[in-house]
């Protein structure tokens, strides 16, 4: 199994370590040749317009859009789950459109646009999860197919819809790995 990081901009090498660290096999993806290669793809935070300028202009927008229709893994940390949103306010790049879910970008008030924060989420982890809110969108509506897996301040922030997982924070920054773990355990599934 070789899990993809999508490596066009932002919190690549930060991905690929801890998935690294879980003994995965991993592949920087540029290029839909790459896309290819992969059984699953993170798509990392950082700017969603630059990713999803950059997805576009190399042909992978198209190529990942048909991959998760099929059913590969997909998981989205915040710019990322907003280009798997259907729709999203706030000055919206183009989106991938596969999850069921609209998003308001950098939608936490100026004072509060970056913070770490517990977040209880059973299913993944049976201790809080340490994660960082950067200039995090909010997940403004979800469809009836997505499961609510982790909730901060009353709104869900991590959710699934089958293959595909979205959480609106950054859970590789502060050593956290249960959240790759899952996503491992829902590569294995898949295949
Ligand atoms: N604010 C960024 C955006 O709208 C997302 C920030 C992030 O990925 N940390 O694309």
């Amino acid at each position: 199994m070789r899990v993809g990081v999508l490596a066009l901009q932002g919190d690549v090498a930060e991905h690929i370590a801890v998935l690294r660290a879980d003994g995965a096999q991993t592949l920087e993806v540029r290029t839909p040749e790459e896309l290819r290669a992969a059984d699953a793809l993170i798509i990392p935070g950082g700017e969603s317009t630059t990713i999803g300028m950059l997805m576009d202009r190399y042909g992978l927008a198209e190529a990942i859009r048909a991959r998760g229709a099929q059913g590969m893994p997909i998981f989205g940390t915040c710019a990322g789950a907003i280009l798997l949103a259907r729709r999203a306010g706030g000055g919206a790049p183009p989106l991938l459109g596969l999850m069921d879910i609209a998003v308001e970008r950098n939608a936490y008030g100026r004072q509060r646009e970056s913070f770490a924060a517990d977040l209880t989420a059973p299913q993944i982890s049976p201790t809080p999860l340490r994660v960082a809110f950067i200039r995090a969108p909010i997940i403004t509506e979800v469809g009836p197919p997505v499961q609510m897996l982790g909730m901060y301040d009353g709104r869900p922030v991590l959710v699934r819809q089958g293959p595909l997982l979205a959480a609106t924070f950054h859970p590789e920054v502060l050593g956290q790995t249960a959240l790759h773990r899952y996503f491992l355990q829902m590569v294995d599934q898949a295949a």
